[in-house]
């Protein structure tokens, strides 16, 4: 108990015996009893009287200034109050900042409950959605993003990948890419413009397309003039070996112009590639046939075909993707060694595996390879012919159906490059 609860209990019971001997010598100490209790008691009320009326008006007047347990109890409160009004300060001083922080964010930022109703959204995410503060929140953000590529991403959840939509403001033209970030009971959705970006990757890929156009004619002339002189008996002697030089050069540089085109024709739709029946069997026994005839090939190439099925897909692209594997088995496989292809289908799909007993690769290069003009050994590449830019049509076209490409190798023992399409593209 403390001091002042102590002192309280001795004063009333120093009181009380006071009251008692007065009693006792006056006479009636019931009456003295009565008279003390009530006087205490009026104390006791006009110290809660004032403690009530400083409680309600707290903010305006001081304390009151009361002995024993009642001033503690003042005390008390008087504590707990600016404890209160400290932490209220800094709740309203963080969400002020927080407030300056997302405004000032370059990119949207939006909370949405569960059900994607909106919670709260920054400066940014409303000027480029065109939402307002008030009306909109509590709205399903659906209903005021209406994009059919946006519903589908936020029907599927935060576990798809990121969305990009085009969106036209007027004359304009922009490009916005929604990101959903699952936030414990909510969901953020990050909202970033990348209309910048999109147009020079853009711009990027027309100068490629462009270049590449342009270079085709003249370079077919060239080829030409070349094929002549080659054929050209009246030509000095010493002109051969130049001439035939130049004529690999410019095959070169046609398939150079050639990959680049396709590169850009696969980049340029965003759609998927078409669902048309592909006889991949047929198609592998072909490149075999074609590989067997090449002048740089190994000893033995076989063509495994566990499974009679149709891959439904583009028939250029799909023949695009077993040359390119199947050319580079061919270059990078020395004459004693051996190539398997393989197409075979399972529960997960359609798979078509290229192994060969070549060179194989060094693990740190593996992950680069698709990567357009990578070569592990540039000097290697060139002089077998390549443009380095086979890998990443392969990879390209099978993004377009779909699939991906897997790469395992061994550093002198061979590699093996694997398609795998998803069962959908399975007829
Ligand atoms: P390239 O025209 O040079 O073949 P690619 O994009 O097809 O270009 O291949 C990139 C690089 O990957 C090649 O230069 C080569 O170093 C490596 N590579 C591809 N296929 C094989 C393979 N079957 N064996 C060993 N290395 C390979």
């Amino acid at each position: 108990m403390g001091s002042a609860w102590s002192f309280a209990l001795a004063r009333l019971s120093a009181a009380i015996g006071l009251a008692i001997a007065g009693g006792l010598i006056f006479g009636r100490v019931d009456l003295w009893l009565v008279a003390l209790l009530a006087a205490y008691l009026l104390l006791q009320l006009s110290s809660l009287y004032r403690l009530h009326r400083w409680l309600k008006h707290r903010s305006e007047e001081d304390p009151p200034d009361l002995g024993g347990v009642w001033g503690d109890v003042v005390a008390l409160v008087g504590r707990i109050y600016r404890r209160k009004q400290f932490h209220k300060r800094r709740v309203v001083q963080l969400f002020r900042e927080f407030r300056r922080l997302t405004a000032a964010m370059p990119e949207g930022v939006l909370l949405l409950t569960n059900d994607r109703e909106i919670l709260w959204f920054n400066r940014t995410a409303g000027v480029m959605l065109g939402l307002h503060r008030k009306v909109d929140f509590g709205m399903r953000i659906e209903n005021l993003v209406r994009h059919p590529d946006f519903a589908r991403y936020i029907a599927a959840g935060p576990q798809s990948a990121p969305v990009t939509i085009r969106s036209a403001q007027g004359a304009e033209e922009r490009f916005l890419a929604f990101q959903l970030i699952p936030a414990a009971e909510q969901q953020l959705l990050l909202v970033r413009d990348i209309t910048r970006e999109t147009r020079l990757e853009a711009m990027r890929k027309d100068f490629v397309a462009n270049a590449s156009h342009e270079l085709r004619s003249p370079l077919t002339v060239v080829a030409g003039y070349l094929d002549q002189l080659a054929d050209d008996h009246g030509v000095d002697p010493v002109w051969r070996a130049p001439i035939e030089e130049m004529r690999r050069q410019a095959e070169r540089m046609r398939l150079i112009v050639e990959d680049l085109l396709e590169l850009s024709r696969l980049e340029a739709s965003d759609k998927e590639a078409p669902y048309d029946p592909v006889d991949l069997g047929g198609m592998l026994a072909l490149l075999r046939k074609e590989a067997l005839a090449r002048v740089q090939r190994p000893r033995e190439i076989t063509l495994q075909l566990d499974s009679d099925r149709r891959l439904l897909g583009s028939e250029t692209e799909l023949h695009s993707i077993a040359a390119n594997l199947v050319s580079n088995a061919c270059k990078f496989t020395p004459a004693e060694g051996t190539i398997t292809i393989r197409w075979w289908v399972d529960v997960e799909g359609g798979h078509l595996s290229v192994q060969d007993t070549g060179i194989g690769i060094p693990a740190e290069h593996i992950p680069r390879l698709t990567e357009r003009f990578y070569r592990v050994d540039k000097g290697r590449s060139r002089k077998s012919g390549g443009s380095g830019l086979g890998l990443a049509i392969v990879k390209h076209a099978l993004q377009r159906h779909g699939g991906r490409l897997a790469i395992e190798s061994v550093e002198g023992r061979g590699s093996t490059f694997s398609c795998h399409f998803p069962a959908k593209r399975v007829a």
